[in-house]
């Protein structure tokens, strides 16, 4: 399957290529700023944040450390519930560290919310969110995401490490997926 075709299972295109990296660009300088003479780990949530912290990580010019966790959130059908399993931990110590979570979307906070306060029950020095999107939705949960690239309307997307029954991750945009794909 080419890039085209799997393009053509979306209805609208959200977020174009060149507007994800421009942004990423900004939010790197904003990064670099804050953490000025500070160490920074990132941590990515996998999978979905593959594509971010590939694109975020060589936009960003100062030493840094990559790390990974994977998590499964149980919910019930698509709703996240906020008990979240880790699946994959961390290989690197974060005592004391500077932590900066790189993730995807932001939908309900649950997790994200979950995974910060477990990250900071372990010693880090501090613990900031980058996320690529945010839906409204995250705006019921107390979750402080720091660095957002886009705010977007809570239709259900793809791309860009997004993705639907493990596919769509490797589109180079952000899109609405056409309804007809999964309906
Ligand atoms: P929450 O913030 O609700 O705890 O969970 C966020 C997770 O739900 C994300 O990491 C992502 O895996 C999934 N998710 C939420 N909204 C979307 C969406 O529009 N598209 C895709 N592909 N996944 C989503």
């Amino acid at each position: 399957m080419d890039q085209p075709n799997v393009g053509n299972d979306v209805e609208k295109v959200l977020v174009t290529h060149d507007q994800i990296i421009n942004r990423l660009t900004e939010l790197a300088r904003q990064v670099e700023k804050d953490y000025a003479g500070k160490d920074l780990l990132l941590i990515g949530v996998l999978k979905g944040a593959v594509m971010v912290m590939a694109d975020f990580s060589r936009l960003l010019n100062k030493h840094i450390e990559i790390d990974w966790m994977a998590v499964s959130s149980y919910g019930s059908g698509t709703k996240s519930s906020g008990v979240v399993r880790i699946l994959k931990d961390l290989d690197i110590d974060i005592n004391n560290r500077n932590v900066v979570i790189v993730e995807d979307i932001v939908d309900t906070g649950l997790t994200l919310s979950w995974l910060k306060s477990n990250l900071e029950s372990r010693g880090a020095a501090s613990v900031e969110i980058l996320t690529v999107l945010r839906k409204p939705e995250a705006a019921k949960v107390k979750v402080d995401v720091k660095y957002v690239g886009f705010e977007i309307p809570s239709d259900f997307v793809v791309g860009y490490g997004l993705d639907y029954n493990e596919k769509y991750r490797n589109l180079d945009f952000i899109g609405v997926l056409s309804k007809s794909i999964y309906e």
